[in-house]
């Protein structure tokens, strides 16, 4: 049992519930280890730095007086990344890694910490096994993948000797215009908190206190509120209101900590006014005392000096360190400086650190350590048989296919096998762009490291021999990921006039981070002509959008008969898409996010009651109308399912109302009513009629995925306790109020009725 397992022997207040149950052995061990430790090697356990700062000359390699240096003299704790920013073989990975320990058991006698953003499987080891982005698994409602993909990525980072990811992501992608939205599984906080609490306990598995040779360490990320910058771009403040930040974004943390998340990233940007790396109210507070919550916050890629550089808050270097590890930071992700430890001893010798927060800090880096077995086995023998396994690859294509959504089919798909297709567009030829960043190197580069895999076109070649055609008509180009260019639009409208149907794939060039921010969230000019100059044929058009984030197509969406947003569903997607256009499977991806339609109308789903027309009864209406070019949660099928039988049945058995202890016990029949097998994601939404702040539309509950043959139906039921209808009022507290709520699935409602009002005492439920 992780949760609410009360601990006397550690931080917050003596009675705070703990987040992880702590283990006496571990505790023994990282005492033991403290007592002895000079204050210097207490600094470099704090500091992390980039692998670059040890890399010799042909970047392939460690130089070993920089290993002296770093780890000998300054004596860093930690390191991260990948050499050359690229993903090397899992033996060379594991070797660097080796020499780094051997060098840091011999000169601190504590093991260092090697960390990697792994995020879609494996992705920095060749061989590594990739799965479709965080956004394709939330688009498949189905936890199943969120664990096959942690255990994975767990198992083969582990077999390159690394026990740590900064992974899972968890941001709600709640603004189509930040680049990043891709990297977490959507805008709603319940599907994330679910998906990213299967995610994290896969990779570390389910004791947080002895983390085995298959498991790894999380870093969950990016702790929070990082994905609403007001301005769309990345790294840049967000403005957001309390009970959201409680309510919303806090939501899928909670449940990783709850899961026994042993580290934290913090978001880089600054929420109302204040760098994440400065609050104290939300690292000390509420991760820490309120959750009791053991575990070691790192900072994010030089977010100690962005204090001081770029937010203006600390005047120099020294204030900066002081700030974030007073503010609660435990280790600083210092990239390419050593003096950081300096900084650290003199802000010590100063008094600017306190003594006990120093230690406090150095605990949870070597409880970390200790945790994940690193003092016993700094390296460690084992085999990994399933490293790049069919069995991987197996899970991987399944989540591909669960993960393309179908959002438009005007009797076009399934294609009869016979038509002649003409495959365009800067998106239909490459693995670059269905794998998306983070994929090999940073920004993404697929195409130059598995050759073997198929891009849509090789795929649907491979679907329908003798009868593809391809002619990109607008290409990516340049160093810069956004330069697309037309290059051949007249052959590919002559070709088009050719075929009996074009599959034109557009959408976005791979990118991560700050280098994919966009002044302009619409569809690319240049694509946009290609869909309308190969519209102008005739020739029926299916669009397939192959994208990190749901980039406008309001005007070229009527000239498709047929779209398709895959996201970016990796390694499988090309085979996915073939089998699904073909009709060898079936589509069951629903939106995790909102596709907006108009750039000054970006919504999310919950959005409140009062900004829409048809729920604004009886007052101002104007022109507050929700259209949206498709909300979430929507996908078509090639199959129907008729919903029948909502009921919520309260424990007395009576139907209708209910108090703010009580566990609902919500059921509906689900019924394939089409003659093709298929899976359907059955979400479950909720409804507050009337609350003392105006409430969102709607909210999902719950979720889950079924298969189902032809005419067979299934009954789904959920357990909902009444608190999940709770919302965090304007005092930050969180409140169940009396009166109606609808709850509601497939179109089907009953209202229930809530007969008493709750207001918690703790910061969360
Ligand atoms: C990103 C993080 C990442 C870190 C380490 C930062 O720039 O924001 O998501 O984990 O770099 O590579």
């Amino acid at each position: 049992m992780l949760t609410a397992a009360l601990c006397a022997a550690a931080c917050g207040s003596p009675n705070t519930p703990k987040a992880i149950l702590q283990d006496k052995d571990v505790e023994a061990k990282v005492e033991k280890v403290l007592s002895g430790m000079s204050l210097e090697e207490k600094a470099g356990q704090l500091v992390q730095l980039n692998i670059s700062t040890l890399e010799d000359e042909t970047r392939e390699a460690i130089d070993p007086a920089k290993l002296d240096k770093i780890i000998g003299e300054y004596k860093v704790g930690s390191i991260l990344n990948v050499m050359h920013d690229k993903a090397h073989s899992r033996e060379h990975t594991a070797a660097m890694v080796r020499e780094i320990q051997k060098k840091s058991m011999e000169v601190i006698g504590i093991p260092c910490i090697y960390g990697l953003d792994m995020i879609h499987g494996a992705s920095y080891i060749n061989e590594g096994s990739l799965f479709p982005q965080e956004i394709n698994l939330g688009a498949t409602f189905n936890r199943e993948f969120a664990r096959e993909m942690g255990y994975a990525m767990a198992y083969e980072t582990r077999a390159a000797q690394v026990p740590w990811v900064f992974s899972p992501v968890m941001d709600l992608g709640r603004d189509p215009r930040w680049p990043r939205i891709w990297e977490s599984f959507g805008e709603d906080p319940y599907l994330q908190a679910e998906m990213a609490r299967e995610e994290t306990l896969a990779l570390q598995g389910d004791d947080p206190n002895h983390i085995d040779l298959e498991h790894v360490a999380v870093s969950i990320k990016h702790f929070m509120g990082y994905g609403v910058p007001v301005s769309g771009k990345d790294r840049t403040p967000a403005i957001i209101a309390e009970n959201d930040l409680r309510e919303k974004f806090f939501a899928p943390f909670l449940e990783c900590f709850r899961a026994g998340a042993l580290t934290a990233m913090v978001n880089s940007a600054s929420i109302n006014g204040i760098p994440t790396h400065a609050n104290a109210v939300l690292l000390s507070g509420w991760v820490k005392e309120q959750l009791g919550w053991d575990g070691m916050l790192v900072t994010d890629w030089a977010d100690i000096d962005n204090l001081f550089n770029r937010d203006h808050v600390a005047a120099n270097k020294k204030e900066a360190v002081a700030m974030g590890i007073n503010a609660g930071i435990d280790m600083i992700m210092d990239p390419y400086d050593p003096e950081c430890c300096t900084a650290v001893i003199e802000c010590v010798k100063e008094g600017l650190i306190s003594k006990e927060r120093l230690d406090d800090a150095v605990r949870r880096v070597l409880r970390l350590k200790v945790r994940l077995g690193l003092f016993d086995n700094p390296n460690w023998e084992h085999d990994y048989p399933d490293f790049a396994s069919s069995k991987f690859s197996a899970q991987s294509y399944q989540a591909a296919l669960e993960s393309e959504v179908l959002l438009k089919n005007e009797g076009i798909l399934p294609l009869k096998g016979t038509e002649r297709i003409l495959v365009c567009g800067p998106n239909s030829n490459s693995l670059r762009t269905l794998n998306g960043g983070w994929s090999y190197t940073w920004q993404g580069s697929a195409d130059d490291y598995v050759p073997q895999y198929n891009t849509i076109k090789e795929a649907l070649e491979k679907r329908f021999p003798g009868t593809v055609n391809w002619v990109p008509g607008v290409i990516y180009e340049g160093a810069d990921w956004q330069n697309d260019v037309i290059v051949d639009l007249q052959q590919a409208v002559r070709a088009a006039r050719d075929a009996d149907v074009v599959v034109c794939c557009v959408g976005e060039n791979s990118y991560c981070e700050t280098p994919g921010n966009i002044d302009d969230l619409n569809l690319s000019a240049n694509q946009k002509e290609l869909v309308e100059a190969i519209a102008a044929t005739g020739k029926p058009i299916i669009l397939v959008l192959n994208e990190g984030r749901p980039r406008l197509i309001g005007d070229i969406e009527p000239l498709a008969k047929a779209v398709v947003d895959i996201m970016l569903p990796s390694n499988y997607g090309g085979d996915a898409l073939a089998a699904l256009l073909a009709g060898d499977e079936n589509f069951s991806g629903k939106l995790p996010f909102t596709y907006s339609k108009h750039i000054n109308a970006l919504h999310t789903y919950d959005y409140k009651v009062s900004e829409h027309r048809e729920t604004m009864e009886g007052s101002y209406n104007y022109d507050a109308v929700m259209d949206v070019q498709w909300p979430f949660g929507y996908g078509l099928s090639y199959t129907k399912f008729a919903y029948g039988n909502l009921s919520v049945v309260c424990p007395g058995g009576e139907k209708v109302s209910f108090g703010p202890s009580d566990v609902l016990k919500v059921s509906v029949d689900v019924t394939n009513v089409g003659d093709r097998a298929g899976k359907e994601a059955v979400l479950l939404y909720s409804s507050d009629l009337v609350a003392s702040l105006i409430p969102d539309v709607k909210r999902l509950r719950g979720f889950e995925k079924i298969a189902l043959e032809p005419g067979e139906t299934k009954t789904v039921e959920f357990e909902l306790p009444a608190s999940a209808l709770a919302f965090v009022g304007a005092d930050g507290r969180w409140r169940l109020e009396k009166g109606e709520f609808r709850i509601s699935c497939g179109g089907l409602g009953v209202i229930i009725n809530c007969t008493e009002t709750k207001v918690w005492e703790t910061p969360n439920i």
